[in-house]
């Protein structure tokens, strides 16, 4: 019986080509993988650096479970606290210039964790329209009052501002939104959003997921290369993209950490990560501070420059992304709009059968009718690979 519930309602997302599907990878991650026995050159990963297959990753990795072992054992306050956690978090606090960090198992779960220990019933959020679901929910969760403005829209935002001021006297008001938008690869003006927030006295949370390891000194996010980093009171991010590992943090003020220490619930009653992935980590913040990770980003920022070159704008944020913004910070992440589900379905398919894996973004990730190739280049493809896969998107584009 339930089968057949569940089988309508696939059945009505197929009709939509909005059904999804699980494809098996029997590789490590890589500029090539194997997708069921199809080597494919891949333009999906947000691996921007690299790293999730790094010799001196997995050296962190497998030293840390011999002398660690596989599993923490309890969550973090109990006693699943081991030494490579904590060292992972004082190498995130140092890199990022903050007094503290605190990790997460998942950049997913650092947003639903902290959201509600910042904010609860009677306060606002306001969230930028392009956030990513882990926000959102983490908004939701928290049962403040949310409001959404339009994608960086600085006037609406200032709108809600206003209104939060005069109806919410008194409460606090937390602004969120993404230095580097994950399906767009845009940037928020965040110069602006700043001065916004300390005219209202509110809290800025920036997720900087897409952005560390990409863009400012030593890879360390928008903030830093806008030299903004002081301003921003909670800093978000992941271990799990560029940093080529899994994880997610919070670095900001001590009493900010401590705070999560005790609220977030999802860093609370959770079990710890694995300390080996925590020796990962930090191995991989580690190379982003060394000279060799600066080699490895400016490598990036010419494979992204490359791309830029040869693949026309189907970008929406065109503005920013190849107008106002400065070469040194644009992103990895490359939109190829489509538009109809189907559309961007049967151009992921035909390009794959030229040997490039671009899988599609459908509607709920994207809003309907703009789905899209996303097209992600790393410091680990070729510049032959970038432009055998330009070549093949403008042959392949009525
Ligand atoms: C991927 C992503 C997350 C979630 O991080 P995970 O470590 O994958 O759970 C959060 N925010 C943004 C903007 C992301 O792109």
């Amino acid at each position: 019986m339930t089968d057949d519930i569940f089988a309508q309602q696939l059945q009505a997302l197929r009709t939509r080509a909005l059904d999804r599907h699980l494809r098996e990878i029997g590789s490590a991650q890589g500029p090539i993988v194997d997708l069921v026995g199809k080597r494919l050159i891949n333009f999906s990963s947000n691996d921007y650096l690299g790293l999730a297959n790094d010799p001196q990753l997995r050296e962190a990795a497998i030293a840390a479970i011999a002398e660690f072992g596989v599993g923490a054992g309890a969550s973090r306050l109990i006693s699943g606290t081991q030494s490579p956690h904590l060292r992972l978090e004082t190498a995130l606090a140092k890199w990022k210039g903050t007094q503290a960090a605190l990790s997460f198992s998942s950049g997913y779960a650092a947003a639903i964790g902290t959201l509600p220990a910042l904010v609860a019933k009677n306060d606002v959020v306001l969230l930028d329209k392009l956030c990513h679901a882990s926000l959102i929910d983490g908004a939701r969760l928290s049962g403040a009052i949310m409001r959404i403005f339009p994608h960086n829209h600085l006037g609406k935002l200032e709108s809600h501002l206003e209104w939060a001021q005069r109806e919410h006297a008194g409460k606090r008001v937390l602004i969120v939104t993404e230095s580097v938008f994950s399906m767009d690869g845009d940037l928020a003006p965040l110069r602006e959003l700043l001065e916004l927030k300390k005219r209202f006295g509110a809290l800025l949370l920036l997720d900087e997921a897409h952005a560390i390891g990409v863009i400012g000194p030593n890879g360390r996010g928008v903030a830093a290369a806008e030299k903004l980093n002081e301003d921003v009171d909670v800093q978000m991010g992941t271990l799990s993209k560029a940093l080529g590992v899994s994880g997610g943090y919070i670095c900001g003020s001590r009493s900010l950490i401590d705070w999560l220490i005790n609220r977030a619930r999802s860093f609370i009653y959770s079990t710890a990560p694995p300390p080996a992935l925590a020796a990962a980590a930090m191995a991989a913040v580690d190379f982003l501070a060394s000279p060799d990770g600066e080699e490895r980003r400016l490598l990036l920022r010419q494979r992204i420059k490359l791309m830029q070159e040869l693949l026309p704008n189907r970008s929406p944020a065109t503005a920013n992304r190849f107008g106002k913004t400065v070469d040194h910070v644009s992103s990895a992440i490359f939109p190829w709009i489509v538009g109809a589900e189907q559309a961007a379905i049967d151009l992921a398919r035909a390009l794959q059968k030229e040997g490039f894996f671009v899988p599609a973004i459908r509607y709920p990730t994207v809003a309907k009718g703009s789905a899209r190739l996303r097209i992600t280049v790393t410091a680990a493809h070729t510049e032959e690979q970038i432009r055998s896969l330009c070549e093949a998107i403008a042959r392949l584009t009525p």
